[in-house]
């Protein structure tokens, strides 16, 4: 095949990004949530050797990708990959692949399950088309790690705590482990600042009388963060949603921003242009 008859646009569609060098090709993965099965490791690994340049190139999003893959080799490799159970990844104005945190399933700080939420987000809503790249992520606390501040739209697992008189000590030690100054004990009394709290959970875990338990457990959404050459964090635009509101609230903030968004506009432009009233009226 001449390169004048090769069509890039649906090697990209199919997963296959052109490199710089001639003919070569990089295949992207659609990975969720940095998930992939040791026999998948293996399978990549195969197709690395047989096909690539003998490496794999893991993005900043928990991607994978295969480069060095000739023209020629492309059918071979989605051949081999779909064997292994691993799909095309995505790119341009799309909804992109999820990423998360292990959250609840593995660290010990976990508040929920980012991995199940990831996929069942993967599923509805993967690659589909919007004005621009859609990025998602989602952290199994307030720690951060999976950085939903750094996505169009974050989310963060959360539980807001409530003190039970009659079980605490007035020991003192929940004031000195909440980061965040919601917590003041005078006189064996707590206080409770609801508005400094970022639902992170350490004084329920900490307390050695239990008099700190869960009230509620839920997700902060955050909306309009981006990296790149005009980064900002996203901010938080509600709390402890359940699953159903959230996926409520992602149908609508979709919507919103195929209605709102002008050309080249992130959802954080679209937002800071709208408003951010305006954007929590239309999707909450
Ligand atoms: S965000 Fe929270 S749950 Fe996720 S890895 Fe970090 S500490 Fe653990
Ligand atoms: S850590 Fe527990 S027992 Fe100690 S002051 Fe806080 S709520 Fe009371
Ligand atoms: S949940 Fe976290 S931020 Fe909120 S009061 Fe407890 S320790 Fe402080």
């Amino acid at each position: 095949m001449s390169q004048d008859q090769v069509d890039y646009e649906s090697l990209k569609s199919g997963g296959f990004m052109r490199q710089r060098q001639h003919n070569q090709f990089a295949f992207r993965l659609r990975i969720v949530g940095g998930y992939v099965e040791a026999d998948q490791l293996r399978a990549l690994a195969k197709a690395a050797e047989e096909f690539g340049d003998g490496h794999i190139h893991l993005t900043t999003r928990q991607g994978i990708e295969i480069p060095f893959i000739h023209l020629d080799d492309v059918e071979s490799v989605r051949e081999d990959m779909a064997e292994a159970g691993l799909r095309k990844g995505t790119c341009g104005p799309r909804i992109r692949g999820i990423i998360a945190c292990q959250g609840n399933t593995v660290c010990p700080r976990g508040l929920v399950n980012p991995q199940d939420l990831a996929r069942k987000i993967d599923e509805k809503y993967f690659a589909a088309g919007v004005p621009h790249k859609f990025k998602i992520s989602i952290a199994g606390c307030s720690a951060s790690c999976a950085k939903p501040q750094e996505n169009d739209f974050g989310i963060m697992g959360g539980v807001e705590p409530k003190w039970l008189k009659e079980e605490c000590t007035g020991c003192g030690l929940c004031q000195e482990i909440c980061r965040m100054d919601a917590i003041i004990v005078e006189d064996g009394v707590v206080t409770f600042d609801r508005e400094k709290c970022d639902l992170c959970g350490d004084c329920i875990s900490s307390c050695p009388t239990d008099a700190w338990v869960i009230n509620k457990t839920g997700y902060t959404l955050l909306i309009g963060g981006k990296v790149g050459r005009f980064p900002q964090l996203a901010v938080k635009f509600v709390e402890l949603v359940d699953e159903s509101q959230l996926f409520e609230i992602l149908d609508k903030t979709i919507q919103f921003f195929k209605e709102n968004a002008t050309k080249s506009e992130r959802i954080g432009d679209t937002v800071n242009r709208i408003g951010l009233e305006t954007f929590r009226k239309a999707v909450l």
